[in-house]
């Protein structure tokens, strides 16, 4: 199956999507990799997706990516007597450690590290920030707040800490037993990390997982913001969160700030994901709106390599036509007169590797001569991502031999990765590349493409030779 855009489809699956049919018509439609939430899933439900997913994978051929959402450190008040209550702006209410029904006075907040970090002035905001307090006197025990704006408070609501630093690490118990059961199943790609603060938290991540995911982490807090290089250079990949961020930050700024994201993960060649409400209205009307096209479009406009559906696939009523209307803007977009301009003024510079400039060349031959597709062997993945850094208009086929790094990459932008057995010899390496290019629809006989490898074959991070190939009309090299 060969897709025509580059940017990939990351499709949240849910109650809406989760019998084998309705994934395998999610993947026809365009996802290219899945999400599974830990926030919604159970340890068997993953378990069921996970085998329906690889399932699909089997009977279509293409590798599919899997990745794992950990909920993290979201907090929630306790509940209320009633169910939930109504507030007056200005009047005073209290977050405290009473493990007892709360009323319009106080509520129950049951994590006491929060009492204990929260200051005089620190904003907390309710359910999505519709209900906002502020922070008037703490004692480690209780916060005593004043309503600034909205009125409405119910049981287990999420408190956002926009101005306050958790002393929480990134895993909770919770999401340690979710990590250790995605682990075990030894299908999963990526992990997602939700409410990143800190560097430190990847390094946590990192011992656990002992490289057997990539990790990518969701950016939803300013305090990520304010240390994003050393969080970019620990991360595998970013997932630009606007959801969470969104009411972390001035929604305002959650414009400027997916392009600074995707820009500074460009430079550093991760992948970036833009994710939450892209065709929100999608969830319960079978077309989106002006804004959302027009939104999703901003994304691929901007190189995102993967764009991301949530309750659209996980829970809404067309999950299949959500995807289908992702793809099909994407692909517009792509074929837009201005596009290849616009990814080309973004472009950055390569570093001094050999891989960069090999994929810099590879990228500037192709354009010159015209070539149908760029191949280059990659095992680890690493010189894939750096070919896709490039952003060339070209076709890119990553070749590797180890499916798991096929899977990791479906994330990437422009990367169409087959799983083929490492290279015997030159010949063979050429030969193997036209005839899967071929074979995969990228190119005909007669036309050209080039391929990017590293010799001694085989070698991971060794990619240090180029050569141009002509297709043969058996598919195999013509010269
Ligand atoms: P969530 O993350 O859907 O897991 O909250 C995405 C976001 O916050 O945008
Ligand atoms: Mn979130």
């Amino acid at each position: 199956m060969k897709r025509n855009r580059k940017v990939k489809i990351l499709a949240t699956l849910g109650p809406a999507s989760s019998d084998e049919q309705m994934i395998q018509k999610l993947h026809e439609a365009g996802a290219d990799l899945f999400r599974i939430n830990m926030s919604h899933a159970s340890h068997e439900v993953m378990r069921t997706l996970v085998q329906r997913i690889r399932a699909v994978e089997a009977r279509c051929g293409r590798p599919i990516g899997i990745l794992g959402d950990l909920q993290g450190p979201k907090l929630r008040v306790g509940k209320f007597a009633e169910g939930k209550v109504d507030l007056k702006v200005g009047q005073t209410f209290t977050l405290d450690n009473k493990d007892e029904p709360g009323d319009s006075t106080r509520v129950f907040l049951p994590h006491p590290e929060i009492l204990e970090a929260v200051k005089p002035g620190h904003r907390l905001l309710i359910d999505d920030g519709k209900l906002h307090l502020r922070a008037e006197k703490t004692d480690g025990k209780s916060i005593v707040t004043t309503v600034v704006a909205g009125t409405k408070i119910s049981d287990r609501k999420g408190v956002s800490l926009p101005d306050t630093l958790l002393a929480v690490g990134v895993l909770t118990d919770k999401d340690r037993s979710d990590l250790d059961a995605v682990l075990a199943t030894g299908e999963f790609d990526w992990v997602a990390l939700s409410f990143v603060q800190r560097p430190e938290d990847l390094a946590e991540v990192r011992k656990i997982a002992r490289g057997r995911v990539g990790l990518m982490s969701k950016i939803e807090k300013p305090q990520a913001l304010e240390r994003i290089d050393e969080i970019i250079e620990l991360s595998d990949a970013l997932m630009v969160a606007r959801g969470d961020l969104g009411v972390e930050m001035p929604l305002e700024s959650v414009p400027g700030l997916q392009k600074q994201l995707t820009r500074a993960c460009r430079r550093a060649g991760k992948p970036v994901v833009v994710a939450t409400q892209m065709l929100e209205s999608m969830i319960s009307a079978p077309v989106p709106t002006r804004a959302e096209v027009s939104d999703v479009a901003t994304a691929v406009f901007e190189g995102a390599d993967a764009i991301m559906l949530s309750a659209e696939s996980a829970s809404g009523e067309y999950p299949v036509e959500a995807v289908s209307t992702m793809a099909s803007i994407a692909s517009n977009v792509e074929r837009d007169p201005h596009y290849s301009s616009i990814i080309y003024a973004q472009r950055t510079p390569p570093e001094a590797t050999g891989a960069d400039a090999i994929s810099l060349a590879a990228h500037q031959i192709a354009e010159t001569l015209r070539l149908s597709a760029i191949v280059c062997y990659t095992s680890s993945g690493t010189t894939g991502l750096r070919a896709a850094r490039e952003r060339p208009q070209v076709p890119i086929i990553a070749l590797s031999p180890i499916v798991q790094t096929a899977r990791r990459l479906s994330v990437v932008w422009g990367l169409h990765c087959v799983v083929t057995e490492d290279a015997t010899d030159l010949d063979d390496m050429v030969n193997r590349a036209c005839r899967i290019v071929a074979h995969e629809g990228f190119g005909k006989p007669g036309e050209r493409v080039i391929i990017s490898a590293g010799v001694p074959l085989g070698t991971p991070g060794a990619t240090n030779m180029l050569r141009i190939a002509y297709i043969g009309s058996d598919g195999m090299s013509g010269i």
